[in-house]
């Protein structure tokens, strides 16, 4: 199957093959495409960047680096945490929101966005069509922390030369080291994709992230990764998501960001639904069951389905200014969304607040790119029969209305007639 060999992301497994340093194959090299650092910057020089935009914000953003290591690996993961409104970055009544990205290092437009997300939460640059005012009141209100490059051992391997590598530094999937359903293989497991590792949470990296979640307890996770173009909820371990009035609550939001910022391309449903296979392992499905985070999320910003496998910068980065602008704008604007519409919909006191965003054809529409998406095929047919169904249902609420009116326009004319005949004693 085609797409699976495409697909290289967060929850989905193609067995690519590890790219041979570019070079010492003169005949294959010709068609792998390098990075292009004319729009990528180097991971350091990014972090070097975030550095000096938190040091000239110092009353919006700060930064702490967090280490850990064992059997001779050490990793450091940094964490920039944004905060303002005169309000103190531990304050519990805040709504926490916690970001990471570059969890695979081949992914590395993932990091691109996370310096364009702070940029504006800094007000260096700006969202087009953007009212300051409701932003302002929007980000008073949240605390967020952003892991600009959660796996920078691997960024280092792919910078130098091994372009798809997604693993940690000693060959570890980051997101298959959690402790959910960890360890199981599927059929065509392949250890230079998806290593789990030892044990659960091995990895100094997965140990950090762990202990910045459960500390943190975030009110929405994203996990951010490349390779396609998706906005994932939990599970990734099972092809179902969770049941109730949350969950309901996580797809509408994806729907709405998917068709404000996505342009209904995007997949939306659980990891391990939508694209047929399952993950073991991975962070969002903790995140979810463990630390019981109400909205869990892993979203896909980019990926070429129409390159070769091999070439795994092209597959997973847009490699020319256009496009590279095109997802930073985009998906930096989703994310701004996300941040408004969050809050709204997890605050208590307005249960229904994610009626008030969505129609009853929106709801349709949403339910009908889910259905698109997980049973491929079968879109036609559901789309032809969800189309019927609003038509019948319009009718319905129509002859409704005349039936009312039918009878109330009876009521009226008999209680007419009655006043009109005399009233015996
Ligand atoms: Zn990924």
């Amino acid at each position: 199957m085609r797409l699976r060999h495409l697909i290289c992301c967060a929850i989905v497994l193609p067995p690519l093959l590890l790219l041979v340093l570019a070079g010492t194959n003169p005949s294959d090299s010709s068609s792998i495409t390098p990075i292009n650092w004319d729009l990528y910057h180097p991971s350091d020089d990014l972090m070097e960047q975030i550095h000096s935009l938190v040091h000239r914000h110092p009353d919006k953003l700060s930064i702490e680096m967090i280490k850990s290591g064992n059997k001779g690996y050490n990793a450091a993961v940094n964490v920039v945490t944004y905060c303002r409104g005169g309000s103190e970055s531990d304050d519990r009544s805040n709504f926490r929101i916690l970001l990471t990205f570059g969890q695979h290092g081949r992914e590395l437009i993932t990091s691109e966005l996370a310096f364009r997300i702070l940029s504006i939460l800094s007000e260096e640059q700006f969202l087009p069509m953007k009212n300051g005012a409701t932003l302002n009141s929007t980000l008073d209100k949240l605390v967020i922390k952003l892991v600009p490059i959660e796996n920078s051992n691997g960024r280092k391997r792919v910078e130098a030369g091994d372009l798809c590598e997604r693993r940690n530094g000693r060959g570890v999937d980051l997101n298959r080291n959690w402790g959910v359903d960890w360890g199981k293989k599927e059929k065509d497991y392949d250890p230079s994709e998806e290593n789990p590792g030892t044990t659960p949470f091995s990895e100094p990296e997965t140990q950090i992230m762990r202990k910045l979640a459960i500390s943190f307890d975030p009110h929405i996770w994203i996990n951010v990764h490349s390779g396609m173009e998706a906005l994932f909820m939990p599970y990734d371990h099972k092809n179902i998501t969770p049941e109730g009035l949350p969950t309901q609550k996580m797809r509408t939001l994806l729907e709405q960001v998917n068709k404000v910022h996505c342009q209904n391309r995007c997949m939306i449903g659980s990891g391990g639904g939508s694209v047929g296979y399952l993950a073991h392992g991975t962070a969002t499905d903790y995140i979810y069951d463990v630390v019981r985070t109400p909205m869990a999320f892993t979203f896909e910003i980019f990926g070429d389905n129409q390159t070769s496998s091999r070439d795994c910068f092209k597959m997973f980065n847009p490699v020319d200014l256009p496009s590279f602008k095109r997802v930073l704008n985009d998906w930096s604007a989703a994310f701004f969304t996300i941040f408004k519409l969050g809050p709204l919909y997890l605050d208590e006191n307005s249960t229904n607040a994610a009626d008030k965003w969505v129609s009853i054809d929106e709801y349709l529409d949403g339910y009908l790119v889910e259905r698109k998406n997980r049973y491929g095929k079968n879109m036609e047919v559901i789309d032809v029969g969800m189309q019927e169904i609003k038509t019948y249902f319009r009718l319905f609420l129509l002859s409704s209305v005349l039936l009312m009116f039918m009878f109330c326009s009876r009521i009226a004319k008999s209680k007419y007639s009655r006043n009109s005949t005399p009233i015996m004693p």
